[in-house]
C-alpha cells in the first residue's frame, strides 16, 4: 500500500510542480495559502486569516480524524502551502508524515514558522506518565487530542494563529490581531451564554463512546464515567456492554454522547437494555453542513445535548 502511494504521489507531485510553477508566475496574488489537517482548524484560521490568507482543509469535519487517507490532493495542498496547521498528539500520526514527506515542501516541516502544531499551546488531558506506546491500537497514547472541544483552547488557538500569521505577513499583522481580538469578543458572549443552556449538565455522569469529550466535560462541568471503546480505537465486544450494562444501572446513567461517525448498535443495545439516551454531538466543524464556524460547532453541540434531553414520547 505504501508502495502504491509513494508511485502515485510521485506523478501527481509532477504534475503540482508544472501546475504550482505556472500558479507562482501568473498569480499576483498575495494571499498566505493555509492548509489545516481538520476543519476546526480552518474555521479558526479563516475566522484570524479573513482575505489576507486562502485557507483549505486536508480532511472534512464528517470523518473521524484518527483515520484519514492520504489522497493526491492533499499532496498537491501541501506542496503550494505557506502554513501548515495540525492538531498534533499523534492525531495525523496515521496519514500526515507520509504526506510531509511526498509534498517536499521545506516551508512546512517542523521547526520552520511554517509548521504549526496546535497541541503546543494548549493543556493536553490524558498524557500518560512513562513509555509511550500505541499498543493495543491505543490511538491516544500522547494525551487526548479532542482538544479543540473546549472553547478555552479555540480562544488558544486563535490567539496562536494570529501571531503567526503576523510573521509570516507581516504587513497584515495588525488586521490578523484585529480579527483576533474579534474572536475573543464574540467568545466571551457565547461561552457563557452555552454554559448557561448546558448548566443542568453539571455534576451529571455521561458514558462516551470514544474518548474525546473529555475536554467538553472540562468547561460544560459533567462527568465522563466510562466508555463505549475499552480503549480509544477499539470496538467494544459484548463481554464490554455487559460489564457497561451493570454500570449504567448500578449509578442510574442516563445519557451517551458520541460522534455520528461511530456505529449506532452499541448505542441502541445500550437504550433497548438500560434507557439509555444517545446524544450524538458534531465533534468538528463540518460535521454538519450547517455548522461553518468554531461558535456554530458549540452552538451545534449545544443544541444535540438540548434535543437529547427533551422529553421522547416513543422511547
Ligand atoms: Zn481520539
Amino acid at each position: 500500500m505504501m508502495k502504491n502511494f509513494n508511485l502515485l504521489s510521485a506523478v501527481i507531485l509532477l504534475a503540482a510542480l508544472f501546475a504550482g510553477s505556472a500558479g507562482f508566475a501568473g498569480s499576483a496574488e498575495a494571499r498566505v495559502r493555509v492548509v489545516t489537517t481538520t476543519q476546526d482548524l480552518a474555521a479558526i484560521a479563516e475566522a484570524i486569516g479573513g482575505d489576507d490568507v486562502k485557507v483549505e482543509s486536508l480532511t472534512p469535519g464528517t470523518r473521524d480524524p484518527h483515520y484519514a487517507v492520504a489522497k493526491p490532493s492533499m499532496i498537491r495542498r501541501v506542496f503550494r502551502a505557506d502554513l501548515l496547521i495540525l492538531i498534533g498528539a499523534d492525531m495525523e500520526i496515521g496519514w500526515l508524515p507520509p504526506l510531509l514527506q511526498s509534498a517536499r515542501n521545506s516551508k512546512v516541516l517542523p521547526g520552520n514558522p511554517g509548521f504549526m502544531d496546535m497541541s503546543r499551546f494548549v493543556q493536553l488531558l490524558g498524557v500518560q506518565s512513562g513509555p509511550v506506546s500505541r499498543a493495543l491500537g491505543d490511538v491516544h497514547a500522547k494525551g487526548n487530542p479532542h482538544y479543540w472541544l473546549d472553547p478555552r483552547n479555540g480562544l488558544r488557538m486563535a490567539r496562536a494563529i494570529a501571531a503567526r500569521l503576523g510573521e509570516i505577513d507581516p504587513d497584515n499583522a495588525a488586521a490578523y490581531q484585529n480579527r483576533f481580538a474579534a474572536f475573543a469578543r464574540t467568545m466571551e458572549i457565547k461561552l457563557p451564554q452555552w454554559q448557561a443552556a448546558l448548566a443542568s449538565l453539571k455534576g451529571q455522569p455521561v458514558i462516551a463512546y470514544h474518548k474525546s469529550f473529555d475536554y467538553l466535560a472540562d468547561i460544560f462541568g459533567f462527568r465522563i464515567v466510562d466508555e463505549v471503546e475499552p480503549k480509544p480505537g477499539i470496538a467494544p465486544s459484548a463481554a464490554t456492554l455487559g460489564a457497561l450494562i451493570q454500570r449504567i444501572r448500578r449509578e442510574q446513567i442516563s445519557l451517551l454522547i458520541m460522534e455520528p461517525y461511530y456505529e449506532r448498535r452499541s448505542a441502541r443495545y445500550l437504550n433497548e437494555k438500560t434507557g439509555l439516551r444517545a446524544a450524538v454531538l458534531p465533534q468538528s466543524v463540518g460535521a454538519e453542513k450547517s455548522i461553518t464556524t468554531y461558535f456554530d460547532l458549540f452552538d451545534g453541540i449545544t443544541a444535540a445535548f438540548k434535543a437529547a434531553q427533551a422529553p421522547q414520547e416513543d422511547q
